[in-house]
């Protein structure tokens, strides 16, 4: 068995360099101590220039008090203060030093010289100091008032400490942060940070600076304009507190917590997860906040002296404070809601749209006198922004361009004339110039198949009927001989539609004001001080669904001038990739082949109720006509066939219904794809538009007059709308003006 160890004292050096260790474990630790130090003299500038990141070099320069040259010698002996006298002052402590062990502690670990005037001495006095003690008397010199203290070579004499602090930039940032920290909570004080030989300053703040300032400075702009101020005084618990914290529109990947407790920077992990606690309601997940706190605690109720770095404080009535400033941070948060701007309301899952909002706002008291910011300049029944944007170059009135079946374009004058009185629609898939399919719709009434009596609406082409009412009621009551569908199926399908409605959106619908279109998918809308960007394709997909189901079996028929072969479409639509058509689904001859036979098998039912026409010859004859002035991008008919014929479930009657008239609302609703490069869309009046049809504003034309229209009158839209994105709440005037007040 091994012998015990001998026992012996540790000489005093070794022991006082240990403890010199724990109390400065770091540049940065050094120089809060002394900055910590010229605070306490009363400085108002104070200065520090580093080099390697303070391994090298710390000079701090403050304009303080000044140390008596009498007080020179015992200077940096451990536990000589100026600030403690009695075990009892401990209680009301209201310096940051009071143990006189940090100036020891630095003089065990570096070269520690001191130059330093006070105001009614004669002469600046220079004293250096090794391992606590002076090493000469101090030498009378020049030098301003207060005290430059010069730390070289920390850590000299601890080589471990040394290699382990290797890396000096790293070194550098923490002073940096500690600094601009201590900046921040003492306005007033002018600071400066620099590395020696350099100019410029990493850290400067002005003497006449607020708070706010500092932080701006420090932090930036984008932080300091979202900050609120905290302010809270609580008698019961004995404690103040100020302070900024970032708003619900800002927020960081890493949580900035400044907090100082009676004006010591320290670390309260409890404080800091109810606070993070309070924000996860409002910031986007993963984000977090700013926040600049100052406690002022009964100097009686905190224990500082629980670690040498007194880096972590414990006080009385730690969780009923915290929960206070939980409180408090939530109030102020709640309140500053209604301000979020444009960028988080983007991050927002919906427009968080309910009914209550569109009460009107009112003043409290019976006057019920809007403010300006709530007053809206246009509404939907005035005239648009468009008016006062006069074009300066009218657009060239120009014929339509028509794609012949040969791919070229076709004399446009005279199959104008040939076309007079309905509008053509020409198709061309690309890379498929011998299946170009051209086709020209009209509307009519197919008396062989739909009694005049079924319409629920014609169109308007000229010389017929006249008395075509241009909103299309859903309930259609001014047609008399409606036919009543009793189908159960259908009327469960209008049940669920009616049920998932969103009446908030609805309002929004029915009463907004249209500005204009972003793309094929995306347009802006107004509603009351509002601004929404909708989902052009999920709404009209989801309109042409509803008015399938509403009128089903009640529609006119857009009848197609030359009859379409089925077996045609099937084929352009597994030529495309979009089918998914693979050599192991059989040659796509026999699946079109089969396609034709199972949909003619269909037809009597199509037509029946969809006003779908499908002659003998396996031809598509007619299309339902599901609002005026409105023809689907025949682009989307191969698809729409072949889905039909491989997507519907035909043995149950509702599903049956359901997911034809989603096929269908898909076909029909307006597409990025299919209007962006080619020029389809057209209006069933060719008086009127036909100047529209072969400008690129013609789909634009359709979303305004057209769909948007009908988004008022004939859309419940669901609630899955407010969630999903398809409608999104871009600003509000009211937000606009704080974000402006704030500028
Ligand atoms: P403490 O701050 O706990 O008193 P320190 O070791 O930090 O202990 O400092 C010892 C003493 O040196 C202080 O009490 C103070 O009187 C004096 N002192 C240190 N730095 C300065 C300074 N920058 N200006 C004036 N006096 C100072
Ligand atoms: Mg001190």
């Amino acid at each position: 068995m091994a012998a015990p160890g001998v026992i012996r004292r540790l000489e005093e050096t070794v022991v006082n360099r240990i403890a010199a260790g724990e109390v400065i474990q770091r540049p940065a630790n050094a120089i809060k101590e002394m900055v910590e130090n010229s605070l306490d003299a009363k400085s108002t500038n104070i200065q520090v220039t580093v080099k390697d990141g303070g391994l090298k070099l710390i000079q701090i320069q403050d304009n303080g008090t000044g140390v008596r040259k009498e007080d020179l010698e015992i200077l940096c002996e451990r536990f000589t203060t100026s600030k403690l006298q009695k075990f009892e002052d401990l209680t009301s402590i209201a310096t940051y030093g009071f143990r006189g062990e940090a100036l020891a502690s630095i003089s065990h670990v570096a070269h520690v010289t001191v130059t330093t005037k006070t105001a009614d001495g004669k002469c600046a006095f220079r004293a250096s100091y090794c391992d606590g003690r002076l090493k000469a008397p101090p030498k009378p010199c020049a030098g301003n008032q207060g005290t430059q203290i010069t730390v070289e070579d920390l850590f000299y004499n601890i080589a471990t400490r040394r290699k382990a602090l290797k890396n000096p930039s790293d070194e550098y940032s923490r002073i940096v942060e500690v600094m601009s920290r201590y900046a921040i909570h003492n306005s007033g004080v002018s600071f400066a940070v620099k590395k020696q030989g350099e100019t410029v300053a990493d850290v400067r703040t002005l003497p006449n600076a607020s708070t706010l300032d500092n932080i701006r400075t420090i932090f930036g702009n984008a932080v300091s304009r979202e900050l609120i101020e905290v302010c809270l005084e609580d008698s019961k618990f004995a404690f103040k507190m100020k302070g900024y914290i970032s708003n619900a529109n800002y927020s960081v990947k890493k949580c900035i917590f400044l907090l100082f407790i009676n004006h010591r920077l320290v670390e309260s992990s409890a404080l800091r997860k109810a606070i993070e606690a309070v924000y996860a309601a409002y910031l986007p997940k993963n984000t977090h906040p700013f926040l600049y706190l100052s406690l002022e605690i009964l100097p009686q109720n905190v224990d500082v002296n629980v670690h040498p770095t007194k880096h972590e404080v414990h006080f009385l009535h730690e969780d009923n404070i915290i929960e206070s400033v939980q409180q408090h941070v939530e109030s102020k948060l709640l309140g500053s809601n209604s301000s979020r701007t444009y960028f988080t309301q983007t991050l927002l899952p919906g427009p968080a749209i309910s009914s209550s909002d569109f009460v009107k706002p009112s003043v409290s008291g019976s006057v019920d006198k809007p403010y300006a910011h709530q007053m809206v300049r246009t509404d939907s029944k005035e005239q648009k922004m468009d008016a006062f944007l006069q074009p300066i170059n009218k657009p060239q009135e120009r014929s339509p361009t028509t794609i012949s079946a040969d791919g070229g374009t076709g004399n446009q004058d005279s199959e104008m004339e040939d076309l007079s009185d309905f509008d053509l629609l020409a198709v061309e898939k690309a890379g498929t110039s011998s299946k170009t399919l051209q086709k020209s719709l009209h509307p009519c009434n197919d008396d062989s198949s739909s009694t005049p009596s079924r319409k629920r609406s014609r169109a308007d082409s000229p010389g017929e009927v006249k008395e075509v009412n241009s909103s299309c009621d859903l309930t259609a009551a001014h047609f008399p001989k409606r036919r009543i569908i009793n189908l159960t199926s259908v009327l469960s399908l209008r049940e669920e539609t009616n049920s998932q409605n969103h009446t908030g959106l609805q309002d929004m619908l029915q009463n907004h004001s249209f500005i204009g279109c972003v793309n094929p998918q995306w347009a802006l809308v107004q509603y009351q001080t509002k601004l929404y960007l909708i989902n052009t394709t999920k709404l009209s997909q989801e309109l042409f669904y509803q008015i399938l189901i509403y009128d089903f079996g009640n529609f006119g028929v857009l009848k197609l001038s030359s009859p379409a072969p089925l077996y045609e479409l099937a084929m352009l639509a597994l030529d495309s990739p979009e089918s998914g058509w693979t050599e192991e689904d059989g040659p796509k001859e026999g699946l079109a082949e089969y396609i034709v036979d199972f949909l003619k098998t269909k037809s009597e039912m199509l037509q029946d109720y969809f006003s779908l026409g499908i002659d003998e010859e396996g031809n598509l004859i007619g299309l339902p006509l599901l609002l005026e002035n409105y023809v689907p991008a025949l682009e989307g008919l191969p698809m729409f066939i072949l889905r039909l014929a491989t997507e519907v479930n035909w043995d149950e009657e509702k599903e049956c219904f359901e997911k034809l008239s989603k096929e269908c609302g898909m076909f029909y609703s307006i597409r990025k794809e299919y209007t962006l490069d080619t020029e389809t869309h057209m209006s069933l009046n060719p008086d009127q538009q036909s100047q529209e049809l072969s400008s690129d504003k013609s789909w634009k034309w359709t979303v305004e007059h057209v769909v948007s229209k009908a988004f008022r009158t004939l859309l419940l839209p669901p609630k899955y709308f407010a969630e999903d994105g398809s409608i999104l709440q871009l600003a509000n005037l009211p937000d606009l003006y704080k974000v402006f007040e704030r500028c």
